[in-house]
């Protein structure tokens, strides 16, 4: 059997990584992982068991308690902390807030990126988060890596909430990408950096079908290869 393909997407938050990455997994029937999905489901976790960031036997003790499960039903993803439907909850400004403070930790990240290794050890996968490319699958068949201009992102974040029906602010929803992109590019462990064979995307002035075919453009002749091997 032919290996399975992987398909990284890294970038800034909000970039719209998971609005591509689920478009082509439904293009392609790729199965999508959404690794930020599993971050804020651990800080939820922690959010609500009260666990100290700064106590590494808390830390590991909860992680040892946590079980996250994605279900993909009528075209969406659902993601399940102990069997809980969290899917909601966790983009919550609460969660939100906390999730690079947690995401930062060493033994967190060991637990989550085990996982993700175990998800696409025999799928063809797409997978999108901020160290895909570069820790998780530094040999996945395919990376992008998008960005977007930061009022932009943050002026869809915002509008993405409001439908939802949050109470936010755009100055709040600025301050909170802006505060996520630093720590998650200067932090010790894993930090965001384009890995150096990726596939730049920058979406701030394209809409989606022409970020769909941009990509498409590049993984066309890799189905093609897998086909006629
Ligand atoms: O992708 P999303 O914005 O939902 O990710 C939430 C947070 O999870 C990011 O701001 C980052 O701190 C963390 N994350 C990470 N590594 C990944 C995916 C997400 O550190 N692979």
């Amino acid at each position: 059997m032919s290996k399975n393909i992987v398909i990284a997407i890294d970038g800034y938050s909000s970039c719209g990584k998971s609005t591509i990455a689920k478009a082509l997994a439904k293009k392609l029937h790729f199965i999508y992982i959404d690794t930020g999905a599993m971050y804020r489901a651990v800080t939820l976790y922690f959010l609500r068991n009260k666990i100290d960031l700064n106590d590494p036997i808390a830390v590991e003790s909860a992680l040892d308690n946590i079980h996250i499960n994605f279900e993909y039903r009528d075209e969406q993803t659902f993601v399940f902390l102990n069997e809980e439907d969290i899917s909601e909850e966790i983009r919550q400004m609460p969660v939100s807030e906390k999730v690079s403070q947690v995401s930062a930790i060493k033994a967190v990240r060991t637990a989550m990126v085990r996982q993700q290794q175990r998800m696409g050890k025999s799928k063809n996968i797409i997978m999108d988060g901020r160290d895909i490319g570069t820790v998780v699958f530094p040999d996945a068949t395919l990376k992008f890596f998008m960005t977007a201009d930061p009022q932009i992102r943050a002026e869809r974040r915002y509008k993405e909430l409001i439908n939802k029906g949050e109470k936010v602010s755009l100055e709040e929803i600025y301050a909170n990408l802006a505060l996520r992109d630093h720590q998650d590019t200067t932090r010790e462990e894993s930090p965001l950096i384009q890995a150096a064979d990726a596939i730049v995307l920058d979406n701030s002035n394209i809409d989606q079908e022409m970020q769909l075919e941009f990509a498409l453009s590049y993984i066309r002749p890799l189905l093609i290869d897998k086909n006629t091997q």
